[in-house]
């Protein structure tokens, strides 16, 4: 994409200049997660004026926490969910064709300690295969116990019995989510980040527009629409509010965490199913970005907050759960990261004591007001589910009907070619980063000693992928925070310098914002004293900033 096409279609200034000018929209969505980016390109590719407005960043909320997997679940199908399974293979299928360079195959090991689980598993795996048809990303097959201990030279050998591999996908769901706010953007759509809606506008009873602020000037805008789409996962009963105060909640938040260890507890490229936990759940050990992550948990909560925590007991139940299966074991002080998010179940009354049984399928609903809130599902299903809704916006709309392009679309940054090492995720853009290290070779240093990220990146995110500040580049556009929490407060510092240089800020600026990192990054330390007095002095890693590290 030349220089040009890039900063003017991916520039939160000239998305503002855009709404000053024009407040009638087709279509307004409210949240930048999954959901409302996969509406967002849904609607703009079919022709739509199109505006996204996010209240953070894209991604901040439960689509930068998940598991990473794009799967069917096999463990819905031990459920009988074979719809939602079904459904979920074919978006599989049709994610890692139109996101070819951020969906790849993975192969997972179910290791088993008895014959009757061997046969058990390689059953529902044989049909698992079978129901992905001819979009299968791999055929499943029985390990004998050399084979299991070969492939997964950590795995607990006491009692094994043997083994299945299966295949799924795997992404990077933050970087995923840029590149359809991207996608959208090339084709019309306006998309705003740090921009928050605080109310809805009716006539006659019909919801005809948003009342909104931008977080950044604090200019509050009106803006009109034919039809407004609730987007915003756990928070979309706080949109229903506005338009009917005294509503039921649709949606029952549960809490999941994942670990982060160093690639050495797995010592391998394959992942692991443990097939059943204490608490009747699955818990996954995947390779990602050259660590590993370990989760997940399923927490009933009834709160919600845009930066969950995770709980005491779930750290520990992952770390007791990974014990019965690794012969060499980590502790707390092995964990780089933890980081939690929250599911926004649709939740029936009935049912509200364990959320592990509430259904992972979308629940799609238009209120008398016309407003159209959907909400659920898994990332994996984001583009069905834009589908779907964009459909219902048509008709809500009463918008000039045109068919969904995007199983056929390809989202920015598709590539067929083979990119090699650490730039392969950005696609068809590692040639701009690469570019921009050309142009100035001290931009090809690393921000921190241990990780492959470049300073490149950090000037790359802020003028092409709208990042804001440093928890916008730490945490999703480069994946730091969520990989060694240390590092990123090691990182900050020159991170939010390259900010403030490209973006004009001030000094002030950038002492406030290291702190304000430093603050969010030592919620993803395991144990705060541990990860400051213990870990990070043994790493020879001294704290840059001295004044943020004291903790009551
Ligand atoms: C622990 C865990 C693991 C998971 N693993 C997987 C997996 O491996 N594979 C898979 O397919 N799925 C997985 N999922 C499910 C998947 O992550 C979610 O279904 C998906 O991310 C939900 O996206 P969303 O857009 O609906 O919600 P969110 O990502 O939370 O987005 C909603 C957005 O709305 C914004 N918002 C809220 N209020 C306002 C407002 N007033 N104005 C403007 N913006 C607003 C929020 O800031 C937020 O960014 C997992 C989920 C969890 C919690």
């Amino acid at each position: 994409m030349p220089e040009e096409q890039r900063i003017t279609r991916f520039s939160r200034d000239e998305f503002v200049k855009q709404i000053n000018d024009q407040s009638a929209w087709d279509v307004i969505i409210i949240g930048g997660g999954a959901t409302g980016l996969g509406v967002a390109v849904d609607s703009a590719s079919r022709g739509y004026s199109t505006l996204l407005l996010e209240q953070a960043d894209f991604a901040k909320g439960t689509s930068s926490r998940s598991t990473k997997l794009v799967h069917g679940g096999v463990r819905y199908l031990a459920k009988g969910d074979i719809r939602l399974v079904y459904n979920a293979l074919d978006e599989r299928a049709i994610m890692l064709k139109n996101a070819s360079h951020l969906v790849k195959s993975q192969s997972f090991i179910i290791p088993c300690y008895s014959w009757f689980s061997t046969i058990k598993y390689m059953i529902g795996l044989k049909l698992y295969d079978w129901l992905s048809g001819r979009f299968s990303f791999g055929k499943s097959s029985f390990f004998n116990r050399e084979k299991v201990i070969e492939q997964l030279p950590n795995i607990n050998a006491t009692g094994l019995a043997a083994g299945v591999e299966y295949f799924d996908g795997q992404f990077d769901d933050a970087r995923l989510a840029i590149n359809l706010a991207q996608t959208s953007a090339a084709k019309g759509g306006v998309l705003l980040n740090y921009f928050k809606v605080t109310g809805l506008h009716k006539n006659k009873g019909k919801v005809n527009g948003v009342a909104a602020i931008d977080l950044e000037t604090k200019k509050e805008y009106k803006l009109s629409a034919k039809v407004v789409v609730n987007a915003t996962g756990i928070f979309v009963d706080d949109v229903l509010k506005f338009d009917e105060p005294g509503r039921q909640p649709l949606v029952r938040p549960s809490q999941g965490i994942h670990l982060v260890l160093k690639k050495s507890f797995l010592k391998s490229t394959n992942a692991i199913l443990i097939p059943e936990t204490k608490d009747g759940r699955v818990l996954f050990a995947v390779p990602w970005h050259q660590h590993v992550l370990v989760g997940t948990t399923d927490t009933p909560l009834t709160t919600n907050s845009i930066e969950p925590v995770a709980l005491e007991e779930e750290i520990e139940f992952i770390l007791e759960t990974v014990k019965t299966y690794f012969s060499v074991t980590p502790t707390r002080k092995d964990v780089l990261s933890v980081f939690a998010g929250l599911r926004p179940l649709a939740a029936d009354n009935k049912n509200l004591n364990s959320t592990k049984e509430i259904s992972r399928d979308h629940k799609l609903l238009t209120s008398s007001s016309g407003l159209i809130t959907i909400t659920g599902g898994k990332w994996t299903t984001y583009r069905k589910m834009a589908e779907e809704t964009v459909n219902k916006a048509i008709e809500v709309g009463k918008l000039v009907k045109t068919a969904c392009l995007t199983k056929k679309l390809k989202i920015h940054g598709c590539t067929t070619s083979f990119i090699q090492g650490h730039f392969s995720v950005y696609g068809t853009d590692a040639a701009g980063i690469k570019e921009l290290i050309k142009d100035n070779p001290l931009l090809g240093h690393q921000l921190v000693d241990h990780l492959p990220y470049t300073e490149a990146e950090v000037v790359w995110a802020v003028r092409y992928e709208m990042a804001r500040c440093a928890e916008d580049v730490l945490a999703r556009r480069l994946r730091i925070l969520f990989l060694d929490a240390l590092a990123a407060i090691d990182a900050a510092p020159r991170v939010v310098a390259l900010i403030a240089q490209e973006l004009g800020y001030p000094e002030e600026w950038k002492r406030a914002e290291v702190a304000t990192f430093h603050q969010l990054a030592y919620q993803y330390l395991p144990d705060l004293k541990a990860g400051f007095n213990g870990e990070h002095n043994n790493r020879n890693q001294q704290p840059t900033d001295g004044q943020i590290h004291s903790f009551n």
